[in-house]
């Protein structure tokens, strides 16, 4: 548990903290963050754990640049990139098609990534060392926002997190986030750019906002965040299955049966390890073609909540 000034010094062992799979608190212009690669599945569960949230959000990736913008987005509209221009650094989030690199657990399961630069001069230059940077606010799960270093070491401290000092965070309100549908944008979240200044920058007269439960995908606003295509049964390890045209996710050991496929989350039972899986697990298991995915039941404890809570949804969307 430590607080680094926001020095050279201290930036640099953050981002190494950060490059060997650590996670760091940091500043932006609204809250603090608490930070792991964006690239690095087993960093984005210690995120969730470390938070204590017993289910899985997707996280906005945080750049410094527009050539970092390319390693996490595998496309950005016309629409998007004028936005870019106008409000980055700033409180705007894009919601882009991703790249491969970006892991499942990071958008949670979705072919999507929102994408953020921030405008904090700490947030940028440890970005610019560590590389993209997925991070949630630096709060224990239901707890407040923290805009002061001190506030994330009170939180988070005794979980061992580093947090680099810049000093308060400007109570800034949320990001707005923008999706594209068919090119044009859709606001997802309405934050501190208000529609009509996304609106102008677009140079149209109006942008479609799609509350919670319209036809847009937006996770974090609706209850079933991604489901698997096949119908998914929550069972007990061992339970007794039928493998015919289905696929077993199991928690520790591959199951006994002629599955079209299978997936084992965790041979050595760690809920991290099994969190980091998940979302790439589920994506292979769908591709197979099954008809029904098995799923067994993980211990309800730690990571285990978020795991288990995602399952049902998944099991309870069919
Ligand atoms: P924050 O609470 O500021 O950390 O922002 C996280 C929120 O961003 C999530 O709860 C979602 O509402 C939104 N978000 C993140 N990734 C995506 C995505 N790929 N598509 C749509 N919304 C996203
Ligand atoms: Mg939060």
């Amino acid at each position: 548990m430590k607080a680094l000034r926001a020095d050279a010094a201290g930036l640099g062992r953050a981002a190494a903290l950060i490059k060997r799979g650590g996670l760091a608190a940091f500043p932006t212009e609204t809250v603090y963050g608490l930070g792991a690669s964006a690239f690095d599945p087993a960093a984005a569960a210690a995120i969730f754990e470390t938070k204590g949230r017993p289910h899985f959000d997707p996280l906005i990736v945080h750049i410094a640049d527009l050539r970092q913008l390319r390693t996490v987005a595998a496309e950005v509209p016309p629409a998007a990139a004028r936005l870019a221009r106008r409000f980055w650094p700033g409180p705007l989030t894009l919601v882009l098609k991703k790249r491969p690199a970006v892991p499942d657990i990071v958008t949670s399961g979705l072919p999507t990534v929102a994408v953020r630069m921030p405008a904090h001069p700490v947030a940028a230059r440890l970005i610019k060392l560590a590389g993209p940077l997925a991070a949630p606010s630096a709060n224990r799960f239901g707890r407040l926002s923290p805009t002061t270093a001190a506030h994330v070491l009170r939180q988070l401290g005794p979980r061992g997190v580093t947090v680099l000092d810049g000093g308060p965070a400007s109570h800034g309100i949320e990001s707005t986030i923008v999706a594209f549908e068919r090119g044009k944008p859709v606001i997802l979240r309405r934050g501190a750019l208000p529609d009509s200044e996304i609106a102008a920058a677009c140079g149209l007269r109006r942008v479609r906002f799609a509350a919670a439960g319209a036809k847009v995908r937006a996770p974090g606003q609706l209850k079933s965040h991604y489901a698997p295509a096949a119908p998914l049964r929550l069972i007990n390890p061992g339970a007794r299955t039928d493998p015919r045209g289905a696929a077993y996710l199991a928690f520790r050991r591959k199951p006994r049966g002629e599955f079209l496929a299978s997936e084992v989350l965790s041979p050595s039972g760690d809920l991290r390890e099994a969190a980091a899986n998940l979302f790439s697990a589920l994506h292979r298991l769908e591709e197979s073609g099954a008809r029904t995915i098995y799923a067994e039941r993980v211990p309800a404890r730690g990571l285990g909540l978020a795991i288990m809570d995602r399952l049902r949804r998944a099991a309870a969307s069919r």
